[in-house]
């Protein structure tokens, strides 16, 4: 028989050949002195560079790691979500492929784990390396998150954390498109507890999160877990429309019993333009809502696998070790 594999430890890659054989060689390392079997994911997302190429060689050379190679770019929530759909341990750790996530963190991970929490998320004490931009937003970002939401999100976290084979199990059966995988965890529930740890500088390369992505990011972040921004529309709109009317009150009163003339052009053209853009901006809103629930609706698969490597190795170890049983077991009989 196979061995059972006790952890899996998926790893998001885009763009990231200059990181990989590095990324290995520490996971390989820690994984191997947590003294279990274990399996590494790889996911590519899309890599244009020589990702797939790295990662095949990788995976043809050590059994315990596998690749998952995607048709085209997902994203990376998404790519988190297939390697856990691939996972078979008994423990899923997700950790970025640039090693500003230490891996060493993930065997304190696992002790806590051992105590018997189901999700252990890391939490970022600091963030070395990163642009005073990125690390503002961060900031701002879960924060706004946390007003915004009715779920206790953790601030200042990742994706870098384990998870039970039952938050795993839950998390899969999930099935919304536009994924945002930490704010789903939390959702879910478990014993949830934390291992805090310094975010190391990107080791090589280049953030593959430019400003584009993290705005999508957060606006799938917000979406998917409240509807406060359409109530603010509604306040809003209430709001206006009642200054709207008094105003309307004030100038009726001043043309009817005053003599005082009313300078027309600036108001009107002026009034015009903030309430004009107002409404588009609150069409967008409501877009912004609409087209997740087309996302939705259209019920295409999440991601779309080009080939996996690493499977079908364990599959042929795994009928080695049954036709090994099995001599041994004729042989018992006999
Ligand atoms: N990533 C991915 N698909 C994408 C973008 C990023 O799989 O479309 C991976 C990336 O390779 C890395 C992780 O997601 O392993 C986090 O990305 P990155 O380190 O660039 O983000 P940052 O740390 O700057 O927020
Ligand atoms: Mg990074």
């Amino acid at each position: 028989m196979t061995v059972k594999v006790k952890y899996s430890v998926i790893v998001p890659m885009y763009n990231e050949e200059e990181v990989i054989d590095h990324t290995y060689g520490r996971l390989k390392e820690v994984m191997d002195s947590a003294g279990e079997p274990y399996e590494l994911i790889f996911v590519n997302d899309g890599s244009r560079d020589g990702t797939v190429a790295k990662t095949s060689l990788i995976a043809g050379a050590d059994p315990n790691v596998r690749l998952i190679d995607f048709s085209r770019n997902f994203g990376h929530q998404i790519a988190i979500s297939a390697g856990m759909d691939y996972a078979q341990g008994d423990a899923i750790v997700v950790i970025d492929a640039d090693l500003q996530d230490p891996p060493e963190v993930i065997l304190q991970m696992i002790a806590k784990w051992k105590e018997g929490y189901e999700v252990v998320y890391g939490r970022r004490l600091k963030r070395k390396g990163e642009t005073l931009f990125k690390k503002l937003t961060a900031l701002a970002f879960y924060r706004l998150l946390r007003s915004m939401t009715n779920v206790e999100i953790p601030l200042d976290t990742g994706d870098f954390r384990l998870i039970d084979r039952k938050v795993c199990d839950v998390l899969r059966s999930l099935k919304e498109k536009n994924r945002f995988v930490r704010g789903l965890i939390s959702w879910i529930g478990f014993r949830q507890t934390s291992v805090e740890y310094v975010r190391e500088e990107r080791f090589a390369g280049e953030t593959k999160y430019p400003l584009k992505k993290m705005i999508g990011f957060a606006l799938d972040g917000i979406t998917s877990f409240s509807y406060k921004p359409l109530k603010i529309a509604t306040y809003l709109g209430f709001f206006l429309s009642l200054g709207s009317f008094f105003y309307l009150l004030i100038i009726l009163y001043q043309r009817l019993f005053t003599s005082t003339t009313i300078e027309g052009w600036t108001t009107i053209v002026g009034l015009n333009l903030l309430f004009n853009g107002i409404i588009l901006l609150l069409l967008g809103v409501i877009g912004e809502y609409i087209g997740r629930i087309y996302d939705e609706s259209k019920n295409r698969p999440l991601y779309i696998v080009r080939e996996t490597l690493g499977y079908a190795e364990q599959a042929a170890k795994a009928e080695a070790g049954r036709a090994e049983e099995q001599k041994l077991a004729g042989r018992d009989g006999r």
